[in-house]
């Protein structure tokens, strides 16, 4: 992380307080932002195992670093008026080595604080692979936390989704709507969160900058129409998804497991993009195939 980015990052948190509820504007530029990559020897590294960037006044991006997995996930936290939502608890399940419990209550407390009022926590998943759901158990049996289920069952019971993954629910957060969408193709219990309030669309590992693996090439084309779809009808900022794993070099991505990402490209991709996959995969028959994008690359594991 540069000195640039941690200063940043400083002053993002000193906004927790001192930044008006209503600001609702983005307080960083995510096509820019630079987030902590790894080092070739984790050693020397010092970076934090966390790195908290604030997006606006109630949401917040975090990622875990690539020196304690090599993963390194994104993770999403909403706040609403009286609910917040946390999208996903990375990779690592040890607290000591990766205090996402304690990260996450600090910022609910300071905005507790600063708005005079308590908030329920709800912790869900982008879908159901290990590298999303490890610190899961950090959030059990704490206070006014609920933490959802990994099988489908879970996910269509708590968002009251019927008829999965044909419909979609909403989730009220307390004057902040969000939109749940199944679409499963990399994991049976992938979802897609759309946040009205910032325009931010959540893919999971299903659209990302890097490789999109394929479990179910069907469902997943299925998949990606239904979010091109739903992106035509409504206002999207940016799309984000959990990794990267591109360089900023055109279909170029880095080795698997690497934990070093010096010239990663950068978190967020555009309706463009999803437009460009649908139309590629329209284009494409029952047989799964390997596609390389500038951006991101399809990548079958059957
Ligand atoms: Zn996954
Ligand atoms: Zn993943």
């Amino acid at each position: 992380m540069s000195k640039y980015t941690l200063l940043l990052s400083c002053l993002c948190f000193a906004c927790i307080t001192a930044c008006s509820p209503s600001s609702d504007g983005p307080l960083v530029d995510l096509e820019t932002q630079l987030w902590i990559h790894g080092s070739p020897n984790c050693n020397e590294n010092s970076d934090p195992a966390i790195q908290v960037v604030q997006y606006n006044a109630n949401t917040w991006i975090l990622r875990q670093s690539k020196c304690t997995n090599y993963e390194a996930p994104f993770m999403f936290l909403f706040f609403g008026e009286n609910k917040a939502l946390l999208m996903d608890t990375g990779a690592t399940r040890d607290e000591a080595n990766f205090p996402l419990y304690n990260t996450v209550n600090e910022l609910i407390s300071a905005w507790e604080k600063a708005h005079e009022s308590s908030i329920e926590l709800i912790v869900a998943h982008t879908h159901g692979h290990g590298d999303h759901h490890a610190a899961d158990a950090q959030f059990d049996s704490k206070a006014n936390t609920t933490v959802i289920g990994l099988k489908v069952a879970d996910v269509q019971e708590y968002f009251k989704i019927d008829n999965w993954p044909d419909n979609q629910a909403q989730l009220e957060l307390g004057n902040r709507t969000l939109d749940i969408l199944p679409i499963p193709g990399h994991h049976a219990t992938s979802i897609a969160v759309y946040d009205k309030a910032t325009g931010l669309l959540l893919t999971g590992d299903t659209f990302y900058p890097g490789r999109l693996y394929v479990n179910e090439w069907s469902k997943f084309k299925q998949s990606i129409r239904k979010l091109y779809d739903f992106t035509l009808n409504h206002d999207i900022s940016f799309i984000l998804g959990n990794h990267i794993e591109m360089t900023n070099s055109p279909g170029k991505d880095y080795a698997m497991g690497t934990i070093f990402q010096p010239d990663e490209q950068a978190l967020p991709l555009t309706t463009t993009d999803l437009a460009e996959l649908n139309s590629r995969l329209r284009q494409s028959g029952n047989d799964p195939e390997r596609i390389v994008f500038d951006r991101f690359i399809v990548f079958p594991i059957n």
